[in-house]
């Protein structure tokens, strides 16, 4: 047992087989399982988080049946030929003494396939394509299907299974009436809407042995209208326990729930008190999950007797060492998931490879290789954002000189704003992160420091990389030298004084994070839990279906208009899994959102705009903030390249229009690799 994190670092015995600690790798789709050519990447991506210190990993889903897949021709695992490229993977995993489960997943309704099938034939919000009613001998056969899945897991060297019950998918459609409106023996009482996932683990069970894992994802808390009751949670969960299970994982909502669960204003470890409610109920060992991303969270979880173990799948994304790092004593050294989806489930859910925001590696294990540096070299780093802090530890842990230089107090460039908004408090960490890397690997920081040409000639350097940002976009608007108009950056460190009635001119991702700060007070930057499922409407005591209460109306701190000129829907533009939950926000927050706008002057009634070409309108406001995106901050570059000094773009100062933190920490990696090289 580990000295640090006792609870965390406990084995775990399951009788016929011992996990080394507390910690299961969750499941998540990197987009590496639909094809055979990506499994080498896949076992490289298993692989380090092994060697990491993760005791159980989870794949991403594998279909038991082309009906039950998510995406044409997507993952799945039904034939006894698939089973060699899955060797490859649970070999990799085990040499670290490490176990691996496969997630067998149907997607039911929501498969993005012409073939998909569900209990009834009712669409879902999420997918285009509506499913057909699975016939009672199609209901028989998939039974047998999830049995051979598990048969071939075990074959191709899997530890166990891990059943998808939640998340709004197959097995969960069949358990209440809003999608299952059948009238046969699978359809009407509770006993015959939770046969379906009982049979299934009975027949798993049967198939693939005492000695295997079968892990039920139990959808706990629905988060949709019509969801399951408590009682029925408890009811199924009894049941399936009884059916062989010997893990019951945590599912929290549904896909098409409409209240956040996962992105970063959903506080640390919000959900737990779903999994130790159900507790009394069963004996088998618990996995909670669901924004849980320090060591210090999950032993203070675990420690409190809520669950037996922690899941988390984004943070191991974001740091495969995570587990070796908690254990020697280094937590400070672990790189946190920020909750921020951009790079993970934005990019599942466009059917694009996942990877990480903060780590750009994540998923890319076999591309992005660093070496130790053959020629040492003199570098310049310019700029401590994001893409110039990146730039700088790659750099300097490969063994090269490495300058940093920022104008700024602090490092961190645009994260440090992004930290002071309400509900992405999670930026500290990245910042925290770097920091300490560039300690460890020995950068040499210069802040407050202005370089220009002749400070980087007299540093004799071999190469300078340009990471200066970017420089706040001033729309050419009459009136936009009034008193009342201010900047951004201005608001967010709190630099002037704003007065009640505001319009935001930009809703880009800044126009959102400055609105959803407007509304609330500089003092409410974290929600705790109770406040967060009261602003959401999730009922703690579980009167109704699904979890849900009706929710308390926030009280903005100011009237807030916010404003595009496009026509396209206000937010469209922001992340895939979490544009809409701060578009929700705002609008609970009583926020007017105007698109088509066209910003005729600002004077002292207000901001003068026409709305489609049409209707003229006069937002009367004591202030106009600027969010109108940004322009590269190049002052440098020039001279730079007349100088003959070799120069690398990375960053807002290469492209500003993208201004995005994945492209510039993944440019810094991809530069650092390209210097190593020259
Ligand atoms: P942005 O997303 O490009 O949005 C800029 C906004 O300004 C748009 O609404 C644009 O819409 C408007 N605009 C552009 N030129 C204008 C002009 N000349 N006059 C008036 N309006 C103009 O830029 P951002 O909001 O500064 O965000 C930068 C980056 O930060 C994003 O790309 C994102 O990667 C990141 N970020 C993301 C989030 C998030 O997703 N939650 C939060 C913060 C930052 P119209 O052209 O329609 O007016
Ligand atoms: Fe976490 Fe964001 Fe990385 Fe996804 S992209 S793993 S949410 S930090």
């Amino acid at each position: 047992m580990s000295e640090n994190y006792p609870h965390l670092f406990r084995p775990l015995d399951l009788g016929y087989t011992q996990l080394k600690n507390r910690s299961v790798m969750g499941s998540m789709h990197t987009g590496l399982e639909d094809r055979s050519k990506h499994f080498p990447a896949l076992a490289k991506y298993f692989e380090e988080r092994a060697r990491g210190g993760v005791a159980l990993c989870v794949t991403g889903g594998f279909a038991p049946n082309l009906a039950g897949s998510l995406l044409p021709l997507g993952s799945k695992l039904s034939r006894s030929w698939e089973t060699g490229r899955h060797a490859q993977v649970t070999s990799a995993v085990h040499a670290h003494g490490s176990k691996i489960a496969l997630q067998i997943l149907h997607a039911g309704r929501y498969g993005y396939t012409p073939i998909c099938v569900s209990a009834s034939a009712i669409k879902s919000p999420i997918s285009m394509f509506k499913p057909r009613a699975i016939s009672k001998r199609g209901i028989h056969k998939t039974i047998r299907d999830y049995a051979n899945t598990a048969r071939l897991a075990r074959k191709a060297g899997y530890d166990g299974v891990e059943i998808m019950g939640s998340e709004g998918y197959f097995i969960n459609q069949f358990l209440v009436e809003r999608t299952n409106k059948r009238n046969d023996e699978w359809g009407g009482e509770f006993e015959n809407r939770m046969r379906l996932p009982v049979e299934i683990v009975r027949a798993v069970r049967e198939a693939a042995g005492d000695d295997f894992m079968i892990i039920y994802r139990l959808s706990m808390l629905d988060l949709v209208e019509g969801g399951s009751t408590w009682e029925e949670v408890v009811t199924l969960g009894k049941a399936i326990e009884a059916a062989g299970a010997t893990i019951i994982n945590t599912g929290i909502g549904w896909h098409e729930a409409r209240i956040p669960t996962i992105i970063t204003p959903v506080p640390r470890a919000a959900f737990t008190w779903v999994t130790e409610k159900i507790r009394e109920h069963i004996q088998l060992p618990l996995i909670t999950s669901n924004r849980i991303n320090s060591p210090d969270t999950a032993e203070a979880v675990l420690a409190s007797g809520q669950a037996d173990m922690i899941s988390m799948a984004r943070p191991f994304l974001a740091d495969a060492e995570f587990m070796n790092k908690a254990q020697a004593g280094h937590p400070e050294q672990i790189n946190t998931c920020i909750a921020c989806n951009q790079a993970c489930l934005d990019h599942v859910f466009k059917a694009k490879r996942a990877s990480c925001l903060v780590n750009p590696r994540a998923c890319h294990e076999t591309e992005f290789i660093t070496k130790a540096a053959s020629s040492h070299k003199n570098v310049a780093v310019v700029g401590a954002g994001p893409a110039g802090l990146s730039a700088a530890c790659e750099l300097a842990e490969m063994g090269h000189k490495v300058d940093l230089y920022d104008r700024a107090k602090a490092t961190g460039g645009q994260f440090n704003l992004a930290r002071k908004i309400p509900g992405k408090t999670e930026f500290n960490e990245t910042v925290r992160y770097f920091n300490q890397r560039l300690k460890a690997a020995g950068v040499r920081v210069h802040l407050e420091t202005e370089v220009d040409v002749n400070v980087l000639n007299n540093g004799s350097y071999d190469q300078v990389v340009l990471a200066t940002g970017v420089v706040p976009r001033t729309p050419r608007i009459d009136g936009i030298d009034h008193a009342k108009v201010c900047s951004y950056i201005d608001v967010i460190e709190n630099r002037v004084p704003v007065g009640e009635r505001v319009a935001v001119i930009g809703a880009g991702g800044i126009g959102f994070d400055v609105a959803e700060l407007l509304v609330h007070s500089h003092s409410e930057q974290t929600m705790n839990i109770t406040q967060f499922n009261n602003e959401w409407g999730i009922d703690e005591e579980y009167r109704e279906r699904g979890g849900l209460k009706s929710p308390i109306a926030p009280h903005p701190q100011k009237q807030v208009t916010l404003l595009q000129r496009k026509t396209t829907k206000v937010g469209a533009g922001l992340g895939k899994t979490s544009g809409w939950a701060h578009r929700a926000s705002l609008e609970a927050n009583q926020v007017d959102m105007i698109a088509g706008a066209r910003y005729d002057r600002i004077d002292n009634a207000g901001l003068h705009i026409t709305i489609n070409d049409k209707e003229k309108r006069v937002i009367a406001c004591d202030n106009v903030v600027i969010c109108a995106g940004q322009e590269s901050e190049l002052a440098i570059y020039e001279p730079l390249q007349q100088a003959g000094i070799p120069v690398h773009l990375i960053g807002g100062a290469h492209i500003a229009s993208e201004l995005d933190a994945k492209r510039a920490i993944r440019e810094g990696l991809e530069t650092a690799i390209k210097i190593n090289e020259i």
